[in-house]
């Protein structure tokens, strides 16, 4: 062991002296003349890096800020501190991608969704998993380094809105820092995978969740959390990295007038809301983009919808209900409050805009400008000035028709009256709450100037809940709305209504300057998958067809493929070691791809850690393993409910059991659907799962608190229905 790890130190000290003229080299290619006057163009002063041993994980701010200057790195999820998920990497180009094969592969000790980007440094590779679990390999050979299991109680799989996902470590001075579903912040030794120190960020009495990569930021970690559609208020902490001490909090919403935490600005932003809704918590969580850039000095994040979703319920009267559905930016060291955008002022459409930010210098209107861009689940892509937040462009990159645009002079959309809903109104909007774009991370290169966005096209109808019936009830969906009515379907049954539900995806290049879409590559089935853009004039990305793609830069062109036997919605990252570039990916979401046998022995919907190098030539297993093929029969009882109970099922399947097992029992996530469960056949043990908790054990705990009598039979009979009614479309086909 020892004689190999002196050996690896050698290898490495080569491997960087080579990483650094391969980036004076990319670097001198990259730089056209329209970036001839870019500062964040100009090259890293090129620094000798120390070599350091295998699971180092010596990241520092001063290694971040000179990422560039070592391009086989991956030091953090998206890179770099302007987290555009671009590789100044360019050993895998067009001419050669064609040659690109598996090189090693992890198998997964877990079925639902993985979503982290592969963390690369000092020749170890981690991941996480689902359940916040943590895996380290050699990042060369695939060895298995260390497993960590944080043992999160599955009773939290309950309250995660989105699945028990997790999208990656932060590594720091030798550790790794995790933020767990249960609200746990753990620091990891990066050589070990053993706890180094691990405090709960969240009371674990309240449903808070979860699932975002910690940022560090001058020595502290920067961590969120979710829960805005249950009765979350949200928040972001800085702990000590060294300690795990708390050193500030920022609630992103008031509490109720003449609480402690009302902040000099939260005091104003109560002036923006009405009634009580401190009752419901608030919501405002900021669940998935913080972002640190350190020209600015300044961390950004993004904060999601109001709770309750309907405002009818939430602030009766209306309002901004700030700080929800807004960019927020924050000193470091203070968490003190510097400037605030609010996207969707008022929201009710569940339009979070957590989504991914990235910061990048463009040149508009002849000027150079240091900017901060989005494209969040509305619609409109966003590029403001990144230090004062001043908005500079935002125009449609996907069909939305709550709003026809944003007023540049007050940064306000303009609404499209039709899409306000309330108990007697109903509304179609679009995008539908899953967003145009949502978490799955995007992609900026500088070689092109385009961004790369994975789109999707939806609509939903909304109504609101009658305020005066409404209760909220602890952790399940506490939104107020209906996602089917009579008035919803209604307004779907008009001439020239829109398609309800998903309509396409596809990966997307846009121009953040002219702000205009330049190519589409239509995904096959739908649905959202993470973006990786390299200097290699090459954007790599997996679908839900079971493919992990490569994509002319410039012209959208599909330059290679291969099959992933998973669905994928991760995003993929690249690295060099010894000369080599290397594309790692993590696979495994939902059900399988259409078509797709399992062939995984430790994950149903065949999650993997796919790892690709050019000439490299290892296929995946093909044996299928027993029983667990897609494609499965529908093979429902026949109905013997009555029609009042399908419908009363409906409403509380809507309400209690949609967020995990999919719309109208349409499964979206690695969850059963419900319509194909055996339990179908014995109504007793559907009420043992639903009512005694039976499968407590995988999270599906028991709803027994909050269903009223005869809830869990009307759930049943409903999904018997929607079982019945997709076996007869079935046997149509
Ligand atoms: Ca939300």
């Amino acid at each position: 062991m020892k004689n190999r790890e002196s050996t690896f130190q050698a290898d490495a000290v080569r491997a960087i002296a080579r990483r650094l003229v391969t980036a004076g080299a990319v670097l001198s290619l990259a730089i056209g003349p329209a970036f001839a006057q870019s500062p964040a163009a100009r090259p890293a002063p090129a620094k000798p890096v120390a070599a350091h041993p295998m699971g180092g994980a010596a990241v520092d701010d001063a290694r971040l800020l000179a990422a560039d200057g070592e391009p086989g790195t991956w030091m953090a999820t998206g890179r770099t501190y302007s987290e555009q998920h671009f590789s100044p990497l360019t050993k895998i180009d067009k001419a050669n991608v064609g040659q690109l094969g598996l090189a090693w592969y992890g198998d997964i000790d877990t079925e639902r969704g993985q979503e982290s980007t592969p963390v690369v440094v000092d020749g170890a590779l981690y991941i996480t998993t689902a359940w916040s679990k943590v895996k380290a390999y050699d990042a060369k050979t695939g060895r298995k380094l260390w497993d960590y299991d944080p043992k999160v109680d599955p009773a939290n799989g309950a309250v995660a809105c989105c699945d028990v996902v997790n999208r990656g470590v932060a590594a720091w001075k030798g550790r790794l820092y995790l933020g767990a579903l249960d609200g746990r912040l753990i620091a990891l030794d990066a050589k070990t995978g053993k706890v180094a120190w691990s405090v709960q960020t969240t009371d674990p009495a309240q449903p808070y969740t979860i699932t975002q990569t910690p940022r560090i930021v001058k020595g502290l970690v920067i961590i969120g959390n979710g829960g805005a559609e249950y009765t979350c208020r949200g928040y972001v902490s800085a702990y000590d990295a060294a300690t795990g001490k708390l050193k500030w909090r920022f609630y992103t919403v008031p509490a109720q007038p003449g609480d402690p935490t009302n902040t000099p600005q939260l005091k104003t932003a109560l002036k923006t809301w009405d009634g009580d809704f401190w009752k419901y918590g608030g919501g405002g969580t900021a669940w998935d983009t913080i972002l640190y850039d350190p020209k600015t000095d300044l961390i950004y994040f993004g904060t999601g919808n109001g709770l309750s979703w309907s405002q009818e319920v939430r602030s009766p009267k209306g309002g901004d209900n700030l700080f929800v559905s807004s960019i927020i930016a924050v000193k470091p060291q203070t968490g003190k409050y510097v400037w605030h955008f609010q996207e969707v002022p008022g929201d009710e459409w569940d339009y979070d805009v957590t989504n991914p930010l990235m910061t990048a210098d463009l040149k508009i209107k002849g000027v150079m400008r240091h900017v901060l861009m989005q494209a969040p689940k509305t619609g409109f892509f966003y590029v403001w000035d990144a230090k004062t937040g001043k908005l500079i462009s935002a125009e449609k990159y996907a069909p939305a028709n709550w709003a026809s645009k944003i007023d540049l002079k007050t940064g306000r959309p303009v609404e499209n009256p039709d899409v306000r809903y309330t108990d007697e109104k109903a509304a179609i909007v679009q995008p539908a709450p899953l967003g145009a774009h949502n978490w799955h991370p995007m992609a900026y290169s500088p070689k092109t100037g385009w961004v790369y966005i994975p789109v999707t096209e939806s609509t939903t109808g909304f109504q609101s809940a009658k305020p005066a019936d409404f209760k909220v009830k602890e952790r399940v969906y506490n939104t107020a709305t209906v996602a089917t009515s009579d008035k919803i379907t209604e307004l779907y049954g008009k001439p020239g209504a829109p398609q309800r539900g998903n309509i396409r995806s596809y990966l997307e290049a846009y121009d953040p300057v002219t702000q205009k879409a330049v190519w589409k590559a239509p995904d096959k089935d739908y649905g959202p998958h993470g973006v990786l853009a390299t200097a290699g004039n090459l954007v790599f990305s997996g679908d839900w067809s079971g493919r992990f793609n490569a994509f002319d830069a410039k012209t959208g062109e599909k330059l290679w493929s291969a099959p992933t036997q998973a669905d994928v919605v991760a995003a993929p990252s690249t690295y060099v070691i010894d000369g080599e570039q290397y594309v790692a990916l993590l696979v495994g979401a939902r059900g399988l791809p259409p078509g797709q046998a399992r062939t995984s022995a430790s994950s149903a919907n065949n999650s993997r850690l796919l790892v690709y190098k050019l000439n490299a030539s290892l296929t995946l297993p093909s044996t299928p393993i027993a029983g667990s093929v897609a494609g499965k029969v529908l093979d429902p009882p026949l109905l013997t409910g009555t029609n009042e109970q399908v419908i009363d099922g409906e409403g509380a399947y809507g309400r209690f059991c949609a967020g995990c097992h999919g719309a109208a029992g349409v499964a979206d996530k690695s969850i059963p659907d419900l319509r194909y469960s055996p339990v179908l056949r014995n109504l007793a043990t559907w009420n043992s799962i639903v009512l005694d908790g039976a499968r407590a054990d995988k999270g599906m705990v028991s709803f027994k608190k909050v269903l009223a009598d005869g809830q869990a039979e009307a759930i049943y009979h409903y999904i018997v229905s929607q079982a019945n009614k997709a076996k007869a479309e079935q046997a149509k086909r």
